[in-house]
């Protein structure tokens, strides 16, 4: 069938329809990823107020795309005490956060009970705070390190309290690619099944695809179809997010640059191919703030948070490092034409 048939009578597509697609004209890619969007929430614009918390950035591996770990690039190791932590939790919670998102480098030293007392304490004395943590990578280098199970760590995530789990660590899922640019990180099978593991213990998680380096579009769209794929088994997904490749203090070098045209497209191309994840971020922190807000015509119907305090794509560029106010975001969407919707870490509307 004619793609664009297809696009008018919502079919699903494929990997060869995925290019064809970055071969349109972007604004008629938008009007088709808008049309999809306008149906699913109008111009409702979600937004939460949350922390994200970056506990340490001492690691073991050395992703070439990093500038957030402790290396020769960045010679600044830290690890934060449970007690600074849990004053960082207090500040905000007087700021209204409504989560908190808990990622971390893979630190030899920390170890999985550091991390689980974390979150019980959170728990403890925030028991309405919805604590989202450990990526699929962090879960298979704790996994590792503890000779236990994928199985076992996620129960114990379970029982110490993590509400759901972040998409971090997906980068793309292509192995080549993956090898040349984070080759010590968690398979892209394993990734795939340890969200499966947790979808199948009645949890939800986001999904990631880090974009704008060495790989292709074939390989961007290759990653959407896996998470697809997973989607239609377990239906655990609750957001995509398309994360723009930072290019200052890192390894990989990266001589090309990506256009704000290619960011947009491949906006579009995530709301048309992924059918079945409701939701489509676009993260103000990779992208830029303003390229976010027109990537709600491009089919993106959330803009993630005020964050507070970012610092793992800060290290490698982003202008991001102090968050946004509240008000300024939701004045800013508003001035773009759309309705802001604070909403909850599952996609609850609030306000
Ligand atoms: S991306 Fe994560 S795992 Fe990779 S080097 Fe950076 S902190 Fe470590």
């Amino acid at each position: 069938m004619n793609l664009i048939k297809k696009l008018e009578e919502n079919k699903r597509l494929n990997l060869k329809d995925g290019l064809k697609l970055y071969d349109l004209d972007l604004l008629t890619l938008g009007k088709y990823a808008n049309k999809i969007r306008e149906e699913k929430f109008g111009r409702k614009t979600y937004y939460n107020i949350n922390r994200h918390i970056n506990p340490t950035n001492i690691c073991k591996d050395v992703c070439q795309f990093c500038g957030f770990s402790s290396s020769r690039k960045n010679p600044n190791p830290y690890t934060m005490t449970h007690k600074e932590i849990l004053d960082t939790v207090d500040k905000s919670i007087k700021n209204g956060i409504k989560e908190v998102h808990i990622v971390s480098a893979h630190n030899p030293d920390a170890g999985l009970e550091w991390y689980l007392e974390i979150f019980k304490k959170v728990k403890e004395k925030y028991p309405q705070l919805h604590v989202k943590a450990l990526t699929a990578a962090e879960i298979n280098f704790l996994a590792t390190q503890y000779n236990l199970t994928h199985q076992d760590t996620i129960n114990k995530m379970v029982e110490y309290g993590v509400d759901s789990m972040p998409g971090g660590g997906a980068e793309i899922f292509d192995e080549k690619i993956r090898k040349r640019i984070c080759g010590g990180k968690v398979s892209s099978d394993d990734w795939i099944n340890i969200h499966r593991l947790w979808h199948n213990a009645g949890k939800k998680s986001n999904a990631t695809m880090l974009f704008g380096h060495i790989e292709s579009r074939e390989n961007r769209i290759d990653h959407m179809l896996r998470l697809r794929n997973l989607q239609d088994e377990t239906n655990g997904f609750n957001a995509f997010i398309p994360l723009v490749y930072q290019r200052e203090n890192n390894f990989l070098n990266v001589k090309d640059y990506l256009t704000a045209q290619e960011i947009l497209k491949t906006m579009a191309i995530s709301r048309l191919v992924l059918d079945n994840i409701p939701n489509l971020k676009a993260y103000w922190v990779t992208s830029t703030v303003k390229l976010a807000l027109l990537s709600q015509e491009f089919g993106a119907n959330d803009l993630d948070g005020t964050i507070e305090k970012e610092s793992i794509n800060s290290a490698s560029g982003a202008k991001s490092a102090k968050g946004m106010a509240c008000d300024e975001f939701v004045s800013l969407i508003k001035n773009s034409g759309f309705v802001p919707i604070e909403r909850d870490s599952l996609y609850n509307e609030l306000n």
